[in-house]
């Protein structure tokens, strides 16, 4: 991820700074100009203008006001209505005026803060102004209903009049009038229904109301119909869409109410019709703007949330979903080495070749922010569909892209996860993702990784486990185990080594192949390291003065780490000291990795710790890459040579030549430099024959013992097994 760029500029002018002041009348005048232009307004131009004046005084305010809030800015918008500032234009160009101006009379142009609270007032400003219109127009809508009641119940002579007054209201009314009788025969449409859908009373009159019929029209607005013409509601309400006569289309407020004859059966219907075309397209505006990322002009974070929540209401038992998700590698060290333009520039190219790569039906492209993106594909049919996906992605991604005379390329890192929906949620969708986009990354970028549950149990495993040992060393759920180490010859124990094994609380008894190496990732094995080492020179000690010259030594593992760490002589000494062994009756077993081909400092504490009289062996030695030659410069008494190689020896009938032939060849090296060898894995009475015959000098394997408690060290020594 990379940091935001942040261009904010604190404003800290107070609306009553006077070239504030001065910039909202401004605002003010440019404001009562655009409403008289677009509305027929009962109020002198100087009244127009005063008014309008309160409202900026208002805005302003709200928009410097701490804490922010939007309430303002639909109070506004209901007081333009309610001063009769309703021209079909007004909203609109209110709307767009204070988008364009206000800013930039205020002296704060491109201040990001100040622009996205305005954008927010604007919003309030639209709502408040169309919820406040909706309250006039049903209450001339009720009054429309009342006259045409009156004119059914009243007297003949009042009937006249009443249907004088009904008429001026049918003809002049600003909203759309319909009148249809019960089987949907349009009969009467007034001038501003005839305007709105282009259509003459004539051509309307060709029409019944079925007609009317919209393929978008929610199902509910035609249920509903059929329930008022059957009598069983007298009037209901409905968001609809017409065709127009040019065919475009118009947004409406529907009100259709029943009027019932004298013994209340259903007669006529009236439907009131209120245009909200450009209410429709300004809340379409807003809403694009809020869920679309303005540089890239990709869906943003909100509407693939959306979008993703939609599919898992939706789902059906097997539907299958499908999610890639990107990181750029690098993305960073362009941002800072070219800067943010030009980092903006290739953010909109890869947004670019991400929307050309995927394309089609149930595939959405969004930018989550900053260099990453997201690509949702919905009705995938199994994990290869999104394989493919982010296949073209990625070859979408290789040509170099230029910006400013730089040929930059860039590489992509992809999560991927497909699976059916049922069982899942959507934010474990998120999760596993971002989970695997990290695999991607760590397994050395430009390329996608497959979410694997397997990988991820093992992952959240490890993570436990190493959360845990801290605490597992001080509550002391380790403890040591000992295998001997046996003089081929005679079977004699000369040496034992420690084993460290972790009696986990929740896992059980865990072998050291489960948690050494997590250990040395988190610099644990070091106080873990140094507690085996107390303990098998306590137990060293034990044996000492139990056995005298018949006591083994302890060879205790080393990790690189240990190795390294600058403390070790130290602590080895005052260890040996503390539990006055001879240093003689320890080993240290080391890996080739470990001494070899690294820097002088182990050597060195090699080396004081061989002074010091402490034996070094050569743990697994064959499986690395051993420079042979430098083996005599070594600080080193034993080799121990890899379990691997005893396979071969494994029966006297099958030998392997070459596992034969190796083991002879190391033998035969240490005893050239003096050195002793040990074999480890020896299982067989096989092996052991014939490792004695190749001159080998000590064993280690399951045909002596295996690993275990102290205990069985000292029955081995007494001779009771
Ligand atoms: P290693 O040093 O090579 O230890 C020998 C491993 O071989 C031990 O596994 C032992 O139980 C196993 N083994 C013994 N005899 C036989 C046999 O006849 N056949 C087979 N197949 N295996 C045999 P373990 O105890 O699981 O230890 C695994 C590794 O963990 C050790 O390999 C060592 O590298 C590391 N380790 C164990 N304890 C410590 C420790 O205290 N510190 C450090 N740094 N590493 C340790
Ligand atoms: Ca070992
Ligand atoms: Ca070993």
């Amino acid at each position: 991820m990379t940091e935001r760029v942040d261009h904010r500029v604190r404003d800290d002018r107070s609306p009553l700074d006077p070239a504030v002041l001065a910039g909202a009348e401004s605002f003010a005048r440019s404001w009562a100009t655009a409403v008289i232009g677009s509305s027929y307004v009962p109020m002198t131009r100087a009244e127009v203008a005063q008014h309008l004046q309160d409202l900026t005084e208002m805005l302003v305010e709200a928009l410097f006001a701490s804490p922010f809030r939007t309430a303002p800015g639909y109070e506004i918008g209901s007081r333009l209505v309610d001063a009769h500032f309703t021209g079909t234009d007004t909203l609109g160009r209110t709307i767009q005026l204070l988008g364009d101006d206000l800013l930039a009379e205020l002296g704060s142009a491109g201040d990001d803060r100040l622009q996205s609270r305005l954008a927010a007032l604007q919003g309030a400003l639209a709502a408040g102004y169309a919820r406040a219109l909706r309250e006039r127009t049903l209450a001339e809508q009720e009054a429309i209903r009342a006259a045409v009641l009156d004119a059914r119940d009243q007297a003949e002579a009042m009937l006249r009049a009443s249907e004088a007054r009904f008429r001026a209201m049918f003809t002049e009314a600003a909203i759309g009038i319909g009148i249809a009788d019960i089987e949907g025969r349009i009969l009467d449409v007034n001038q501003a229904l005839q305007d709105m859908l282009g259509f003459s009373v004539e051509e309307m009159r060709q029409y019944n109301v079925r007609d009317l019929m919209h393929p978008e029209d929610a199902g509910s607005v035609w249920r509903l119909y059929d329930q008022l013409i059957a009598g069983e509601c007298d009037h209901y309400r409905a968001e609809k869409r017409f065709h127009r006569a040019d065919g475009e289309q118009v947004w409406t407020h529907l009100t259709l109410s029943l009027v019932r004859d004298d013994h209340g059966e259903p007669q006529y219907q009236v439907a009131m019709i209120e245009d909200v075309t450009d209410r429709h397209l300004l809340q379409n505006r807003l809403r694009y703007q809020a869920l679309h990322d303005p540089l890239t002009g990709l869906p943003n974070r909100a509407l693939f949330l959306e979008r993703l929540g939609r599919v898992f209401n939706n789902r059906a038992k097997h539907v299958r979903a499908g999610l890639c998700y990107l990181d750029l590698d690098g993305f960073k060290v362009i941002n800072d080495s070219l800067g943010h333009d030009t980092g903006d520039q290739l953010l909109v190219e890869v947004g670019r070749r991400l929307d050309h790569s995927v394309s089609g039906e149930g595939k959405l492209v969004a930018r989550m922010g900053g260099d990453e993106f997201v690509i949702l594909v919905e009705g995938s049919a199994g994990e290869q569909d999104i394989v493919d996906v982010a296949d073209r992605v990625l070859t979408e991604l290789e040509a170099p892209i230029r910006i400013a005379g730089h040929e930059l390329s860039v590489s992509a890192s992809i999560g991927i996860v497909e699976r059916q929906l049922s069982g899942t949620t959507s934010a474990d969708l998120m999760r596993d993702a971002d989970i695997t986009l990290y695999w991607a990354k760590a397994d050395g970028k430009a390329r996608w990784a497959l979410y694997d549950p397997e990988r991820n149990a093992r992952e959240v495993a490890r993570f436990t486990l190493s959360a845990t040992m801290p605490r597992a060393l001080e509550r002391g759920e380790f403890y040591v185990e000992y295998q001997p180490l046996v003089r081929l010859e005679d079977s004699t124990v000369v040496g034992v080594e420690a084993l460290v094994r972790w009696q986990h609380p929740e896992f059980g008894r865990l072998a050291p192949d489960r948690f050494i190496e997590l250990a040395e990732e988190t610099g644990l094995i070091v106080p873990l390291g140094r507690w085996v080492l107390r303990k098998a020179c306590e137990e060293a000690r034990r044996w000492l003065e139990e056995f005298g010259d018949a006591a083994p030594f302890v060879s205790v593992n080393l990790a690189v780490r240990q190795s390294r760490d600058p403390e070790l002589v130290r602590d080895v000494k005052r260890i040996l000291d503390e539990c006055a062994l001879p240093p003689h009756h320890l080993q240290l077993e080391l890996t080739e990795s470990a001494i070899m081909g690294t820097a002088d400092e182990p050597l060195e504490a090699l080396r004081a710790l061989c002074d010091m009289g402490v034996r070094i062996a050569i743990d697994d030695f064959g499986t690395g890459y051993s420079n042979l030659a430098y083996l005599k410069h070594l600080p080193v008494h034993e080799l121990k040579i890899a379990g691997s190689f005893m396979e071969g020896l494994r029966a006297e009938t099958e030998e392997d030549p070459v596992d034969s032939q190796i083991v002879a060849t190391l033998v035969q090296l240490a005893h050239a430099l003096s050195l002793g060898v040990t074999a480890e894995g020896v299982e067989t009475p096989a092996q052991a024959a014939r490792l004695l015959r190749l001159g080998c000098d000590t064993g280690q394997g399951w045909f002596f013992a295996r690993p275990g408690p102290p205990e069985d060290i000292d029955s081995l020594l007494r001779g009771d097994l």
